[in-house]
């Protein structure tokens, strides 16, 4: 049996189910990962610079130029979120993610936790207006027309810390779950890594691209592309269905 089938199978055994996300299930979207962003200087700054919350404050103007540049794009879910999502029918089902582009959602999934925040929601950091990411890009700066207060995402920002209730929410889901399934991260940071360590449940799986170094003891791991596995997954579960009615 190839390891997709056997994720389909082990999927089915489940009820439980949490998945940890990363950039790898946002770039089949068409949205650049971090780490490519990071590579690259952006109006003679460095990228990993800008995302901070110091930068946005002193130079307001170039950080809304790089997010108009990066993350304007209007982007859809791919299989991988439509598959999670319809999961939820018959699954409890919670998405832990380090993603910010609001895909999870967009696909209708409706328990996620965003490690990072979003993009989708801005807020003027002086009198608390809140703004969605449209009204952001369509304004000509982040400043408030209100008091000319900056305008800000309701994200995290590199330089600063998680709130405790995000992070407890995560464990508590990740210590319920029976299947843990880590998909499209390389786990480059301490919080999804720490995540893991609280997995008492059945079957640890991950997927990505390359292979990941993990203390922990996994089940199963699929290192191949997030599109080619969620498609695959997809046209199981169909033809599952398939086979019910013809059943019938
Ligand atoms: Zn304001």
């Amino acid at each position: 049996m190839d390891k997709i089938t056997q994720l389909h199978n082990l999927i089915n055994q489940s009820q439980n189910i949490v998945f940890l996300t990363g950039a790898g299930v946002s770039t089949p979207s068409g949205i650049t990962d971090f780490e490519t962003i990071y590579s690259q200087r952006f109006m003679g700054f460095e990228t990993i610079d800008i995302m901070t919350s110091g930068f946005l404050d002193e130079y307001p103007d170039v950080f809304w130029k790089f997010i108009k540049k990066y993350f304007s794009q209007s982007v859809e879910p791919n299989s991988c979120h439509k598959y999670i999502s319809l999961l939820q029918q018959n699954k409890n089902v919670t998405v832990i993610t380090q993603n910010i582009d609001n895909l999870h959602q967009k696909a209708g999934t409706k328990n996620v936790i965003e490690l990072h925040g979003t993009f989708q929601k801005w807020h003027c950091s002086s009198c608390h207006q809140n703004y969605n990411f449209k009204e952001v890009l369509e304004n000509d700066s982040l400043l408030c027309p209100f008091d000319y207060g900056i305008i800000r995402p309701n994200a995290v920002f590199y330089n600063e810390e998680i709130s405790r209730l995000t992070i407890y929410n995560a464990q508590r889901s990740v210590e319920n779950a029976d299947t843990l399934i880590v998909a499209g991260t390389s786990l480059q940071t301490e919080l999804p890594v720490y995540l893991i360590k609280k997995f008492v449940g059945k079957n640890l799986v991950v997927i990505n691209r390359n292979h990941v170094k993990l203390d922990t003891t996994i089940n199963l791991e699929i290192n191949d592309d997030i599109k080619t596995v969620f498609d695959k997954l997809t046209f199981l579960n169909e033809s599952k269905t398939e086979n019910i009615i013809e059943f019938k």
